[in-house]
């Protein structure tokens, strides 16, 4: 039997989000299955959201993160550690897959997920805005093991492991192993919340692993960009003169 994949999404209301969660429920819709997409809002469970889940022929859980933040550094950490606790209670068997809603994601990665067993990375292709030049984040791989990380601003050097959100699977056995996490007093999802930006994800890795002897070059020798994290935001956007839209510019 083919292993079930768990896609967590964080989302929220914004002009291109209806454009982010239709192009990302295509391709989850192409995935062969068993796969659940997890989709998590913030305060409330948005009718916006609702309408293009219900749209995309995937099976998905809508889930709202009961934690009242109003930190715009946050960017999605709690409604992932809402989406951890779910998996875990439910003791959801299958690869977690972090994907944020305004990436680019191939079905090649997908598919690579499955052949996972424990935790697996690969590099990230990215967009440097300021230098307008594409680079690359996460390992170097020599065939299966991981060997180095691709690093490149200044302040990102001193992080243990160079990863993106999504640059990296596991496997969600890891996150009810009672030795792992000296439950119940320093649980994972916990950890995540008051981390600083840019080390969330090094902050969770070193959680899950313990160094890169632990890690799977996926698929072996890294050699494929299998998704992009590119950095595009229409804010403050004028309408047409009368139109009614929907806070997510999705059609009705
Ligand atoms: N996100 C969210 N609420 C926010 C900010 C971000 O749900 O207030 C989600 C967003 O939809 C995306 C993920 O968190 O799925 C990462 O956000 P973003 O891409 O803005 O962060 P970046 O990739 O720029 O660090």
């Amino acid at each position: 039997p083919r292993k079930e994949l768990i896609v967590v999404t964080p989302t929220y209301n914004r002009a291109l989000q209806a454009y982010y969660l239709n192009r990302l429920g295509q391709v989850l819709r192409l995935v062969p299955p068993p796969l659940v997409w997890i989709v998590v809002e913030m305060e409330t469970v948005s009718v916006e959201t609702a309408e293009i889940l219900m749209k995309t022929g995937v099976v998905y859980r809508h889930l709202v993160c009961a934690k009242n933040s109003t930190d715009v550094k946050d960017r999605g950490v709690h409604q992932r550690n809402t989406a951890l606790e779910h998996i875990e209670h439910h003791k959801l068997d299958g690869i977690v897959y972090f994907a944020d809603d305004d990436n680019i994601y191939s079905l090649e990665l997908f598919e690579s997920l499955r052949e996972i067993s424990r935790f697996g990375t690969w590099p990230v292709a990215m967009l440097a805005q300021s230098k307008n030049k594409a680079i690359l984040e996460g390992p170097v791989c020599n065939g299966s093991e991981v060997i180095g990380w691709h690093t490149n601003e200044k302040s990102k050097r001193l992080r243990r492991f160079h990863v993106d959100m999504s640059g990296f699977a596991f496997n969600s056995t890891i996150l009810w192993d009672p030795k792992r996490w000296q439950r119940p007093t320093s649980n994972p999802i916990r950890q995540l919340d008051s981390v600083k930006e840019g080390f969330q994800e090094t902050t969770f890795l070193e959680q899950v692993v313990e160094d890169e002897n632990q890690m799977e070059a996926t698929p072996p020798g890294c050699s494929r960009i299998m998704n992009w994290h590119l950095h595009v935001e229409a804010r403050e956007l004028v309408y047409p003169k009368g139109w009614l839209l929907q806070k997510n510019l999705d059609i009705v």
